[in-house]
């Protein structure tokens, strides 16, 4: 696991190479082998689900690195495989490229765009006696691949001249044949130790419709064969990719060089995985058709959208990924981490107000019924700037039940019989007597207040230990408010599982707790998507699902800083 303490990670440093990536780039310009203005990069998404942490990874390098030398980063969807892709996703992609802070070069491009290209280039490699027609079925060619240790077996079809693999490949793309009947591989070695150089297929024929192209196609491209060839025409200079497609790069470099197109080149990096999360879109859509969640924006889930609904800011996901950074060697990176980006942001930017969440009923046995204070206090006591809101004090009041102890241990400053407190911003106020219903359990405190202390010091300068939230109850605005906890407890959800579950058997079920909250008037005025912080509690955000009649609030994170804890573990 990785755990970055903040004064090692590399926060944000602008310009120095902060990684192995900008490191060559940086050595490249230096060397002239590329000028800064043609340093090009792109994200390549495929439109079959949504974004997630992930990706951010992938986006804040891509974009990154264009912005920071001076180039250009595309956004192009690899739309390849029109069984699984849709418009609907191409939408969302970009909306969450755009609200992480990114903007792409031109307008957005989709290997579809280039279908006409790739098969000019795919007959040109049939010319070349470097690609065939395979008849054999799919099993057929998956059996007669090898294994690391053994060698694959030619097809029968190997041998094929220019003129019949050009023919069948044209009635391929006329629709003559069925799914299946043929496909189109490189003709390179299937002796090579890297299984990928083994006759890779090329096209396949699949009869579907395509979300952009219709019905004109009946072939489609492989990745392997797409995405380089797509990168070249963009004059991609670096294409940066998870490792898994280390094998790949061979495969990249032939194609490129067998076509004579531009030299683009492929760099791999470590993938992001996170405590307690799964990053992988196949696993997510499955969170979200079981309905194991409430949706692709669910509050608990580490897609772009959920991140956003629950409060998260774009400056705090650039903020983490540039805390992570950019490896070879996979790791899994503590999900505290993302709450301490998120925490340094929100404690600027956040107005801080007050809200009750498990309410105990005060009443101040000295101050006037019917009256209402309305004192001034400051959105933000660290920063002037948020300016101010006005928030009525009266009779009834409601504080948090752990605020108050009947027989408090030495280190709680809370209330207590006979102890005296601030409320903040308002008062002092001492608790003279405890009111209990016919179960024995604490309904109310009655206490008295000082009304010298108005503002929350004493004229005597008398200091109490403890300063409480509040607020006054027949003010207050009730709302629903949701906390919420890992969706998966454990580190890793897909580890020790027993027999027959998969990673579902791992959801925690108290990732979401729902509880009534009465916020002081002022809270009511916020938008949806607003960042708040309930004083002493937390960071919240105002969810899309309020009404008029009825907030919601989504804890964001707590206040307390986990780093501590961590930095003290590892
Ligand atoms: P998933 O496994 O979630 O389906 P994917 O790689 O299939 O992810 P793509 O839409 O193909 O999803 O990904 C677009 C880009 O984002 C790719 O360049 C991919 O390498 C990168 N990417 C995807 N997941 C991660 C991740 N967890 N960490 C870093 N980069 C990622
Ligand atoms: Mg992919």
């Amino acid at each position: 696991m990785t755990k970055l303490a903040p004064e090692n990670a590399s926060g944000s440093e602008q310009g120095a190479a902060r990684d192995f990536i900008r490191a060559r780039i940086e050595q490249e310009i230096k060397q002239g082998k590329v000028a800064p203005d043609q340093v090009q990069t792109r994200f390549p998404p495929e439109p079959n689900g949504y974004l997630h942490i992930g990706h951010a990874k992938s986006i804040c390098l891509n974009f990154g690195i264009a912005r920071e030398f001076g180039g250009k980063c595309n956004l192009r969807f690899d739309d390849t495989n029109p069984v699984k892709e849709s418009t609907e996703y191409v939408n969302a992609i970009q909306e969450d490229v755009s609200w992480l802070g990114f903007s792409w070069n031109a307008q957005a491009r989709y290997t579809s765009d280039y279908f006409d290209r790739l098969y000019e280039y795919a007959e040109e490699l049939i010319k070349l006696g470097k690609a065939y027609a395979d008849s054999q079925s799919a099993d057929d060619i998956h059996h007669t691949r090898g294994t690391l240790t053994e060698p694959g077996k030619n097809s029968p079809f190997r041998k094929r001249g220019v003129a019949e693999n050009l023919d069948l490949f044209r009635r391929m793309r006329a629709g003559e044949f069925a799914d299946g009947a043929h496909v189109l591989r490189a003709k390179i070695d299937m002796a090579s130790p890297n299984m990928v150089m083994r006759d890779p297929v090329l096209y396949r024929i699949r009869h579907a419709r395509h979300h952009r192209t219709g019905d004109k196609w009946c072939i489609y491209p492989m990745y392997d064969y797409s995405h380089c060839i797509s990168d070249a025409l963009e004059r991609v200079t670096y294409s940066l990719c998870s490792l898994e497609f280390e094998n790949n790069r061979e495969l990249y470099d032939w194609i490129l060089r067998t076509l004579n197109l531009f030299p683009s080149r492929q760099t791999e990096f470590a993938r992001l995985n996170m405590t307690g999360a799964v990053l992988s879109k196949r696993k997510l859509i499955q969170l979200v058709t079981r309905k194991h969640v409430r949706g692709w924006d669910d509050p608990r889930l580490p897609t772009i959208r959920g991140l956003r609904r629950r409060g998260y800011t774009p400056e705090a996901i650039r903020d983490f990924c540039e805390r992570i950074g950019v490896a070879r060697a996979d790791s899994r990176v503590d999900s505290s981490i993302l709450d301490f980006c998120a925490r340094e942001h929100l404690n600027r930017i956040a107005p801080r107000l007050m809200a009750v969440l498990n309410p105990l009923k005060v009443t101040l046995e000295n101050y006037p019924e019917n009256r209402t204070e309305w004192f001034e206090m400051p959105l933000n006591p660290e920063d002037a700037a948020q300016g101010s809101r006005k928030t009525p004090f009266s009779r009834n009041l409601l504080i948090e039940r752990e605020d108050f102890m009947l027989n408090p241990p030495g280190k709680f400053h809370r209330l207590a019989p006979g102890r005296e407190v601030r409320l903040r911003y308002a008062y002092y106020i001492t608790c003279k007597e405890i009111v209990r219903d016919e179960q024995g359990e604490i309904t109310e405190l009655v206490c008295s207040y000082d009304p010298d202390s108005k503002g929350g010091s004493s004229s005597d300068g008398r200091k109490v230990r403890g300063t409480l939230h509040w607020v006054s109850a027949p003010h207050a605005v009730k709302s629903e408010v949701r906390l919420y906890e890992r969706l998966f407890a454990m580190d890793n959800p897909e580890e020790n599982l027993p027999d027959g579950k998969d990673f579902t058997f791992n959801i925690n079920p108290a990732s979401l707790s729902v509880t009534e909250g009465y916020m002081e008037p002022a809270l009511a005025e916020y938008d949806v998507g607003s960042k708040v912080q309930f004083e002493r509690l937390g960071y919240f955000c105002v969810d899309k699902d309020t009404r008029p009649e009825r907030r919601v609030f989504n804890r964001i994170i707590g206040l307390k800083d986990s780093w501590s804890r961590i930095a003290a573990k590892s």
